[in-house]
């Protein structure tokens, strides 16, 4: 694969993010976290960077990340961590299947945020 600029740098260990599945802020946006248009100005972070919500993702294909301490899995309400665990996981899955996509990245989102990013749009120009 042709490589025409500089990745970005994760602002956590330094090192350059280089596909988009390592990407947390790509992973915040689909999960609607992160606005569209901070994209391009928030930095860079590896998705085991940034390890709070890293501990979220289970699913097959991704080792998982433990955090220890007050914000460790095991010290948040079990209600929290399932619905973060449910979201989080959905939304690094999606982010592992618009790669091979070619979708525009407008297209990213899971289709509840998706919706809500329309409805704001909407909202804003009416
Ligand atoms: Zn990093």
């Amino acid at each position: 694969m042709a490589r025409c600029d500089q990745g970005y740098l994760c602002e956590v260990c330094g090192a350059e993010v280089d596909e988009i599945v390592d990407s947390d802020l790509y992973l915040g946006y689909i999960i609607g976290e992160t606005p569209p248009e901070v994209l391009l100005t928030q930095p860079e972070r590896h998705i085991r960077c940034n390890p709070f919500r890293a501990q979220f993702i289970v699913a097959e294909g991704f080792a998982p990340v433990s955090v220890e301490g007050a914000f460790g899995k095991t010290s948040l309400p079990a209600d929290y961590v399932s619905e973060q665990e449910q979201l989080v996981t959905r939304g690094w899955l999606r982010l592992c299947e618009v790669v091979g996509l070619g979708l525009h990245f407008l297209e990213y989102p899971l289709p509840e945020v998706r919706a809500r990013l329309v409805k704001e749009a909407d909202e804003a120009t009416s």
